[in-house]
């Protein structure tokens, strides 16, 4: 990722790379990936002297950006190794895409408020990223065109598996959704084997709720 990296901000994202490393993650791709991505872009004005924290902040639209730390955990256990295609449900401020984009050979990411994504989609592009595609629309209902993907990450908190992302994960591939009712989930990691899917639960998380047609009525 070449683009503006203010090296003012440098020193901060590598404290945080520090942080998380001293948390427990381990996945160098994804260290990696955190100390190229550019969060203080991402991140509302009025809290970018906190976008090197480890927490999550508003975005907007009633919306957050997750914790640093949550990202990484949940990016970890999709084990991308770069050649892979990612359905993301959620852009949100498109951090966690920027993320994936360099993990991941190509990112299709679904965002169901206008606002968010007409606000992700420029700084997508001041963040040099270019292998990711955003739409518009309800995301449990997934990216039926480019089915069927290697991995699924959702960024919203759902009831249950919405059945078209099943559909659409390919065989061996890994679906991360936080799984509970609306004010807290688990975070749960499904790999689809022999056409079916087998869960693990990776840890308690607290995601805004996941509205749409295979999640909870808006
Ligand atoms: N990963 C994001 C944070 C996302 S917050 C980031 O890095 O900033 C969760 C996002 O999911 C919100 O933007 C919300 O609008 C979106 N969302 C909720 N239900 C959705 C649906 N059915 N389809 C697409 N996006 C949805």
């Amino acid at each position: 990722m070449a683009g503006p990296i203010e090296p003012e901000y440098r020193g901060a994202r590598r404290r945080l790379v520090e942080t998380l490393q001293d948390k427990g993650i381990k996945d160098l791709g994804v260290l990696r990936a955190i100390d190229m991505v550019p969060r203080h872009l991402f991140v509302p004005a009025t809290v970018r002297h906190r976008a090197y924290e480890d927490s999550a902040l508003p975005i907007g639209s009633g919306q957050t950006i997750s914790q640093p730390y949550v990202h990484a955990r949940a990016i970890e256990q999709l084990m991308l190794t770069g050649k892979e295609k990612v359905l993301e449900i959620g852009t949100g401020s498109g951090y966690q895409t920027a993320l994936l984009s360099q993990l991941a050979a190509q990112v299709f990411s679904v965002e169901r408020y206008r606002e968010l994504l007409d606000k992700a989609r420029p700084i997508l592009q001041q963040a040099d990223v270019r292998n990711v595609s955003l739409s518009l629309g309800d995301g449990t209902l997934g990216w039926r065109e480019y089915a069927p993907y290697d991995a699924i990450i959702v960024s919203a908190g759902a009831p249950h598996v919405p059945p078209a992302l099943e559909d659409q994960l390919a065989e061996g591939g890994r679906l991360l959704i936080p799984i509970g009712d609306k004010d807290e989930q688990m975070l749960a990691v499904f790999h689809k084997r022999g056409g079916r899917l087998e869960r693990r639960d990776i840890t308690a998380v607290r995601f805004v709720p996941l509205i749409g047609a295979g999640g909870w009525p808006g």
